[in-house]
């Protein structure tokens, strides 16, 4: 059998550094056999420049938007941002679904193996169907009105039957200020035990909305005509005012989380989810917002970290290099290492893909790809 040899300047396995002089050994499709020190690997190896790494993790992403990139210019604030969402998310059909594929391309390119897609229409499928992507489709119900709640769920289940034809899926609350007690029940009835996404303190404007009740939040209800006259904020975070109507049965993907503190996180170890994941895209975080994923919970949370790249509504481009770039330009401090596991094991852990993508294991196809200066290059 010809096996393919690689050697690169260093190598990644997806959990940590190979020896110096390591060799990754896989069959023609892939699959990983061994790795090993050079002087035992024999003939025929490809010498790489640049770090060996498994392919990446997109951990969020909304394909559907891909035909809204550079159509909302960078820096509205959050609630700006939702409004042209919704009112110029609208394309011919045509339009959306060639943005989508296209979109599917560049995170292949990108050396992206898998992703965490988020989901409101059915415009994603095609593509779905066909990509040698790996999709989690989290299907997103949203609807702050309790009376609303069963009609929405029952909307989301609709399209939720159709994705996971085609790989796993999961019908998912869209954020703390858009779901109403009612909705996370039907969500947390379902599927107990399932994974779970959900947008989390985004913004300032989200935590405001829950501590003092004086929030933008308001004039984004205002704008779309839903009256919210009943809510009275509980005066605690996003988070902490929704972790009691979470199950604690179900994984969980946090996204954003710009705005968690260390009390969030002492909060969410007394209403335990499960399996608690922190996805963060300093890219979006950038446009919108000009903010950044706070560095404690970087720190904290080592082994619950992934990256997303969030809509190209709300980026330049789909790259997790580049999200990792911008992580390491604003925290030099970040060890590389931590760095490239968020990006791949961690990012695998989180989608229940371990058993084939994230590291190299033997058995396993996570995809090889060599990092050089920021650059990636997608080997297998
Ligand atoms: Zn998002």
């Amino acid at each position: 059998m010809a096996y393919r040899k690689f050697r690169g300047t260093k190598l990644f396995t997806g959990k940590s550094w190979a020896p110096e002089d390591s060799v990754l050994i896989t069959l023609p499709g892939g699959q990983v056999e061994a790795i090993v020190p050079a002087s035992e690997a024999g003939e025929d190896i490809q010498a790489i420049e640049g770090i060996l790494s498994p392919g990446f993790i997109n951990a969020h992403c909304h394909l559907e938007l891909s035909h809204m990139k550079s159509q909302i210019p960078p820096h509205t604030g959050m609630v700006p941002f939702l409004l042209r969402v919704m009112t110029n998310r609208q394309a011919a059909i045509e339009t959306i679904q060639e943005s989508i594929y296209l979109a599917d391309q560049q995170m292949q390119k990108e050396g992206i193996v898998a992703v965490a897609d988020i989901c409101n229409t059915l415009h994603s499928l095609e593509t779905k169907k066909s990509s040698p992507l790996q999709y989690h489709s989290f299907v997103e119900v949203s609807g702050f009105i309790g009376n609303t709640a069963q009609n929405r769920f029952d909307q989301g289940r609709a399209a939720w039957e159709k994705f996971r034809e085609f790989g796993p899926a999961s019908i998912v609350p869209h954020a703390p200020y858009s779901v109403s007690p009612e909705l996370f029940r039907l969500i947390n009835e379902f599927d107990p035990g399932c994974l779970l996404s959900m947008h989390n303190q985004e913004s300032k404007a989200e935590n405001d909305f829950f501590l003092t009740g004086q929030s933008a939040l308001r004039d984004l209800y205002t704008a779309i005509g839903v009256n919210i006259g009943f809510f009275q904020p509980p005066q605690t975070t996003s988070l902490q005012a929704v972790l009691p109507y979470m199950n604690p049965a179900n994984k969980l993907i946090l996204v954003h989380n710009v705005l968690t503190s260390m009390d969030d996180l002492v909060c969410l170890e007394k209403h335990p989810v499960a399996d608690t994941y922190f996805c963060v895209c300093p890219g979006a975080n950038q446009y919108i917002n000009q903010s950044m994923p706070p560095r404690f919970l970087l720190d904290d949370q080592v082994e619950k970290i992934v990256i997303g790249t969030d809509s190209l509504a709300s980026n330049y481009q789909l790259s997790i290099t580049e999200e990792l770039k911008l992580l390491a330009d604003f925290y030099p401090e970040i060890p590389m290492s931590h760095l490239l596991q968020w990006a791949t094991m961690n990012g695998a852990m989180a989608l229940n893909m371990d058993k084939k993508l994230g590291s190299f294991e033997k058995g396993k196809t996570p995809g090889v790809i060599a990092l050089n200066n920021w650059q990636v290059t997608r080997l297998l």
